[in-house]
């Protein structure tokens, strides 16, 4: 970029996404990233450029820090049920006078051969378990203990780090790490005789090998749909899109 000064952006991250944004803005001249992670993560994958860990201590404390460390625009790279950080972007944005860009996965939709039934959350997915399925879990370890009271069904339940409220009384717990293709998916629905797969909508490539699997065999699937998105901020679906977004403003403004 032609300016004289550096531009500093803070993505919020924890993401693919954001550690693809990360390495594509550290090749744009006179802009510096900063990614914060919420900490979660035993061993994150840390993005290149600059990075600090953990909560800011809620939306005044987060409008507080970007004043401090004179951010020019934050891009909420976050995934897409992380709601809470979301709507606090937007608040505290809006208090520190900051632009902000949603970065975000278009959600997964339906095709053909796919046995899909849509549910609003975590607790919906669980009511929605018929007795005596094989369940392959695969929503991330916060949300396992919305599942620990369902004591009809045998759980599968894979996450990076293992869940550490209650958990269900059959389970059997696959710490791995993504990405994994469609070959392996089909594996773990085949060997572990899963017969009901239940994911978020997260959206993105990294981990929808899943759902091709369960097409394939035609297992069902219970998707949990994304939490409503409020504020108006301006909303990209991939890492050139963002880019693009940030040097047309950036240069519109310095
Ligand atoms: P959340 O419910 O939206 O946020 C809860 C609190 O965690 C926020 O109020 C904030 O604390 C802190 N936080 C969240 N993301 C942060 C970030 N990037 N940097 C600094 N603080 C952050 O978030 P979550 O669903 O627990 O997700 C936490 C992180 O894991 C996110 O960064 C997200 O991208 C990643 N992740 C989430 C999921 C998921 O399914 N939810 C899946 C994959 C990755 P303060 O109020 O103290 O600032």
């Amino acid at each position: 970029m032609d300016c004289d000064r550096t531009v500093r952006v803070l993505i919020l991250g924890g993401t693919t996404e954001s550690r693809a944004l990360a390495v594509a803005l550290g090749a744009v001249q006179g802009i510096e990233t900063i990614t914060s992670l919420a900490g979660r993560v035993a061993e994150p994958i840390l993005p290149v450029g600059r990075t600090r860990i953990g909560g800011f201590g809620g939306p005044d404390a987060l409008a507080g820090w970007l004043r401090d460390n004179a951010i020019d625009v934050v891009v909420d790279a976050t995934h897409p049920f992380a709601s809470t950080i979301g709507a606090h972007a937007e608040q505290a944005t809006r208090e520190a006078s900051v632009a902000l860009l949603v970065l975000t996965r278009p959600p997964w939709t339906a095709g053909e051969g796919d046995r899909w039934t849509s549910v609003a959350s975590l607790p919906d997915a669980a009511s929605s378990i018929t007795p005596g399925s094989r369940v392959f879990l695969t929503t991330g370890r916060q949300g396992v203990h919305h599942f620990a009271s369902v004591d009809h069904s045998w759980f599968l339940v894979r996450a990076i780090d293992p869940p550490t409220g209650p958990v269900p009384p059959h389970m059997t717990l696959h710490l791995n790490r993504g990405p994994f293709d469609v070959d392996h998916e089909a594996m773990m629905l085949a060997d572990n005789r899963i017969d009901l797969l239940i994911t978020k909508n997260s959206g993105g490539d990294m981990t929808r090998a899943k759902l091709d699997a369960a097409r394939a065999a035609s297992i069902s699937v219970i998707v949990v749909d994304r939490p409503a998105r409020t504020g108006s901020a301006p909303t990209v679906f991939d890492i050139a899109a963002a880019v693009d977004w940030l040097t047309n403003r950036l240069r519109s403004t310095l």
